[in-house]
């Protein structure tokens, strides 16, 4: 570095110091100007910074003249006037420069910008060795001898301004216009460079803030995140997620495919999350899809819920995905409190089961032992030539008592029934005893049953079909249809039709319950088949019951093959309808 200063001194000595060149050698003139040329021009080259850029024109300019200072005025939003001193000056002089700054600024095309304005956003840019010093108006000149402006172009465009001054006249000299203008075009790219440079570095740092911030956010997550690239290979795990999988024990972050991945390892629950990936990388957005990643055995293992979605680069047109973001849950929690609530179910509806058969029984012998203590009491009369109906004798009033007290039981009988069979399902312990038998005389039977029990509905009965023998599980089906029927009733309390159709398709029945009541709102229809699930208008004490019946009867109809789904008819009631093959296990 101070050897190129060396030698740019020694070059303009001999080139612009001495105007009297000794011999006249044109040529060595000129070989000389075009080398000090360059050696400015790769002083502004090196400057990575405005100071630099600064330093390497105030040295440029003191090879040409002796001056008080120098000023860029940059044309950026807010202006940007640097003053650089080549040595202390008064306060006054600074102000004077400013003055004329603003002044020659208005004649070159720039925006009017006031001198107060200039003073606000000026710049001091002193090397430490000129810092003025407290006493200012001793040191330099207080006036302006003579001043200099020359545009700042790049590419025809006016960028700035430079400005030098002096305290003495006639300091800035015609000859040296020229050159001064070179040099000025050399700050000029070099303050554009500078410019570009700090803009790069900004949004550079900006977009490393960015990616930093977004890195502690992905590491910070409580939930796992897991990202893969075209092929579902993993190329991100954050903390939370190497975490839940680290049952693994493989190294799952690398570019492998998934896929292949499970093939290779002995690891139970990786088919499974490739698969997941996999349909992602197709395009589809998969929720909330269940995966025990636990050990076999543990009585609640781990189990994580993942949602998948597909990457798209927005920025291309292709439709190919080129990764997958998954976010990985883990729900053993809630695995661990719906574990406690089933059994604690399981367990209840056992130990209610005895007492409650205990009271059907009993209540059953004391129906028997009454009628009979009636039948006697009226013979008793009728020996005595009075006749009475059993209404009159006080027994029947027991009688009546006892009857409510066994509808009431048989109720409570089929909520524990519902209990159980849902812990039957949990365990996947509903098991179906096939047999032959006539579809007919099931829905028939409920028909009857129910048309008993509802004196404002009217149930219809609707066989569409000639052949009706099927084979599946009698018990568990007329369970079926006695529970759509029995909310059928339940949901119409002002009455109306109710009609059981059966139909043949191909090898499957179909059998649907409409009715004229309530109905199921749009947005219920995908949850009323889901366990303890009530519509919120019927979760009243006007409607009795507790959401279990038609999850177990879901279970029911797809433990034999078969589907279920309501619809809701225009305004008045819903149908029920569900299949069941014609030939079950057994055929
Ligand atoms: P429960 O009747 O004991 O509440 P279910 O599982 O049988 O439980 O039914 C679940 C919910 O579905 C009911 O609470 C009710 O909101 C709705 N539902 C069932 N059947 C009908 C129907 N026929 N009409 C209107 N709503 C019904």
């Amino acid at each position: 570095m101070e050897s190129s200063v060396q030698a740019r001194t020694e070059l303009t000595e001999s080139a612009y110091r001495s105007s009297h060149i000794q011999n006249g050698d044109r040529i060595a003139a000129i070989h000389q100007e075009m080398e000090y040329l360059n050696t400015i021009g790769k002083s502004f080259v090196a400057a990575i910074d405005r100071f630099q850029v600064h330093r390497a024109l105030q040295a440029a300019l003191q090879e040409l003249y002796s001056f008080a200072a120098c000023s860029i005025l940059l044309k950026s939003d807010p202006y940007e006037l640097s003053i650089i001193p080549c040595y202390p000056l008064s306060q006054a002089f600074l102000a004077a420069m400013i003055e004329r700054i603003a002044s020659a600024s208005s004649v070159m095309d720039f925006p009017a910008v006031s001198v107060k304005e200039l003073a606000i956003t000026s710049y001091l840019d002193a090397p430490d060795e000129l810092s003025l010093t407290q006493d200012q108006n001793k040191i330099g000149g207080t006036e302006i001898g003579s001043f200099l402006n020359i545009p700042l172009t790049v590419e025809n465009r006016i960028v700035g301004m430079l400005s030098l001054f002096d305290e003495h006249e006639g300091t800035f000299d015609s000859e040296l216009l020229k050159l001064t203008t070179m040099i000025a075009d050399y700050a000029a790219v070099a303050f554009e460079n500078v410019r570009l440079r700090e803009r790069e570095t900004a949004l550079w740092r900006q977009a490393e803030i960015g990616r930093q911030r977004l890195e502690l956010i992905i590491s910070s997550m409580a939930e796992g995140l897991l990202i893969t690239n075209e092929r579902g290979g993993i190329t991100l795990l954050n903390l939370s997620a190497q975490h839940l999988l680290a049952q693994a024990r493989v190294d799952l972050k690398q570019e492998t495919p998934l896929h292949e991945l499970a093939l290779s390892s002995n690891v139970s629950w990786l088919p499974r999350l490739a698969k997941i990936i996999d349909r992602a990388l197709k395009g589809e957005t998969v929720m909330n899809q269940e995966l025990i990643a636990g050990e076999a055995g543990e009585s609640v293992p781990l189990t994580l819920s993942i949602s998948a979605a597909p990457l798209h680069d927005t920025s291309q047109a292709q439709s190919h995905p080129i990764g997958v973001v998954a976010v990985l849950n883990d729900v053993t929690a809630n695995k661990q409190i719906e574990k406690l609530k089933d059994e604690f179910v399981s367990v209840v509806s056992h130990e209610l089961r005895s007492p409650l058969t205990a009271i059907k029984g009993y209540t059953q012998h004391l129906v028997r032992r009454i009628e009979r203590r009636l039948r006697k009491a009226q013979q008793e009369h009728l020996k005595l030539g009075k006749v009475v109906t059993t209404v009159d004798l006080p027994e029947s009033y027991d009688l009546r008592s006892l009857s409510v007290v066994q509808s009431q039981a048989d109720h409570l009988e089929r909520l524990v029934n519902d209990l159980l069979d849902l812990s039957r399902v949990q365990w996947g312990k509903l098991h179906l005893q096939y047999s032959r038998f006539d579809l007919v005389d099931v829905l028939s039977e409920s028909v009857r049953s129910a048309q008993a029990s509802a004196e404002q509905h009217t149930v219809y009965l609707d066989i569409a079909t000639q052949d009706t023998a099927i084979v599946a599980d009698k018990l568990r089906l007329s369970q079926v249809i006695g529970n759509i029927l029995d909310n059928a009733i339940k949901y119409s309390p002002h009455g109306g039709q109710v009609t059981v159709k059966l139909e043949r398709q191909d090898d499957e029945y179909l059998v649907s319950i409409t009715d004229q009541g309530i109905g199921v709102g749009q947005e219920y229809l995908d949850h009323i088949f889901e366990r303890f699930y009530r519509v919120r208008n019927t979760a009243s004490r006007q409607y009795s019951g507790i959401g279990l019946g038609l999850y177990v009867t879901r279970a029911i109809v797809e433990g034999h093959g078969g589907r279920i789904w309501v619809t809701n008819n225009d305004g008045l009631g819903c149908t029920f309808s569900f299949t069941v093959p014609v030939t079950g296990r057994l055929g």
